[in-house]
């Protein structure tokens, strides 16, 4: 059995030991999210349940160091120890990824991409990144985050017949209005990224070329998917979606570019970094690199396909027709309800997603038409392909009847029943 899943069953009992006694309310909060994590269908593509070895990573004494600076340049002293957890952290993502530089400080994927701005663009540069609508992220130029008012970030989106990336009309945009910094990585994309042509598109255009791959971090470093680290300018990555970390981001570059960033993540946004959040991405990294993690990225992948075929052969459209990916955007409105309708009654079920835009939704961002589904959680748990027939028919079985408490409740049922095959934390 693969050490984080015997780790996880036997060990996470003895965890919260002390806190049971001294602060039961605490305690109790933690059983219960335990108990909803363990009880329910966790759809949600950007999540995954850690190993106990990041669990103890994180809850250590690393917690306790002030060490603002990098490894042999702190500003304070007794940084010894926290040196070697840093330095192997870095040497692991550099291997893991093939990447030049790696700076593992950043708290979470946002302040990773804001450092990387802060330190290859000046307020009102030009870059260009994808709509959040159609699949990016919020730092990718929306107007109500940083960058999309501190930056002139123009948007492409996804083409209007196959719902895909259109590289051609991607290069018209970046040859007319030449950006300073090419962004692509998505967060609710279902289809591959063809990095190259991305790559290319930055070199005609003298863009920075970066690619933000927080949810597709774990296909990458296994090459389940392509992996851009060694031959893009800047990658960034949290650590904590499929690559299976701590809640956490880091930034992978070029040596040209590490000067910049190191200095925008310190001194220029962050303070002390996290050491303890440090150490538990070094052992990631580690976990990441074995071949039960590579098999594992596979399964995810496979369990993707086999979920888009239930949930199509059901009668729901999927937006693109498939995923080649992790996750998934499924149109609800055939059902006649909508995705806040949907992922409603799916919690009435113990079965979490989030609402979703689709590509040209009519619907607003409040209430949109689609849901957002991926396999990551379900893949750690065990789950293979068989299993994803039943989860489809559950999805479509409760939104079949959205409306209806008293079916949503028996479903709740079976899915209890269902997940106990399926145990991770103790
Ligand atoms: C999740 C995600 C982020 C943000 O990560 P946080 O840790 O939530 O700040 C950034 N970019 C992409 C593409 C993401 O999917």
């Amino acid at each position: 059995m693969p050490f984080w899943d015997w780790r996880g069953l036997a060990l996470y009992e003895q965890h919260l030991n002390y806190l049971k006694e001294h602060d039961p309310d605490i305690f109790g909060y933690l059983e219960e999210e335990k108990k909803r994590q363990m009880d329910g269908i966790e759809l949600i593509p950007s999540e995954n349940l850690v190993s106990q070895g990041v669990l103890e990573a994180l809850g250590s004494v690393a917690t306790n160091k002030y060490s603002e600076g990098y490894p042999g340049k702190r500003y304070y002293g007794g940084n010894e120890v926290i040196d070697k957890i840093e330095n192997t952290a870095i040497e692991r993502a550099k291997k893991l990824f093939g990447a030049e530089h790696v700076n593992v400080q950043p708290n979470s994927g946002s302040p990773a991409n804001m450092a990387v701005y802060w330190a290859l663009l000046s307020p009102g540069d030009t870059a260009l990144g994808m709509k959040l609508t159609e699949g990016g992220h919020l730092t990718h130029g929306h107007p109500v985050n940083f960058s999309g008012k501190l930056y002139n970030f123009l948007q492409y989106g996804v083409d209007k017949e196959n719902e895909m990336l259109n590289y051609e009309t991607i290069a018209q945009l970046a040859d007319k209005e030449k950006p300073k910094l090419l962004l692509c990585g998505f967060t609710a994309y279902p289809r591959k990224i063809d990095f190259k042509k991305f790559r290319k598109i930055a070199d005609e255009t003298g863009a920075v070329c970066m690619a933000d791959i927080s949810h597709i971090g774990g296909l990458c470093a296994t090459g389940v998917h392509e992996n851009p680290s060694p031959y893009f300018d800047v990658v960034t990555t949290t650590t904590h979606k499929t690559l299976r970390g701590p809640r956490s981001a880091i930034i992978m570059c070029k040596k040209n570019f590490a000067e910049k960033i190191d200095k925008a993540v310190f001194p220029g946004l962050q303070g002390g970094p996290h050491e303890h959040v440090i150490a538990a991405k070094a052992v990631a990294f580690k976990e990441a690199a074995t071949p039960e993690f590579k098999n594992y990225a596979a399964q995810i992948v496979k369990n993707a396909k086999k979920l888009a075929q239930v949930l199509m052969d059901n009668g729901l459209r999927l937006v693109s027709g498939g995923t080649d990916t992790h996750l998934m955007l499924v149109d609800v409105t055939a059902f006649g309800i909508s995705g806040k309708g949907a992922e409603t009654a799916l919690e009435e079920c113990h079965i979490y997603c989030n609402k979703n835009t689709i590509p040209f939704d009519t619907k607003s961002p409040w209430d949109p038409s689609g849901i957002r589904i991926g396999t990551p959680v379900l893949t750690t748990r065990g789950m293979k392909e068989k299993d994803m027939q039943e989860v489809g028919d559950f999805i479509s079985d409760c939104l079949h009847n959205a409306n209806d408490k008293e079916k949503l409740k028996q479903i709740r049922g079976r899915v209890n029943k269902f997940c106990l095959q399926f145990p991770f934390y103790k």
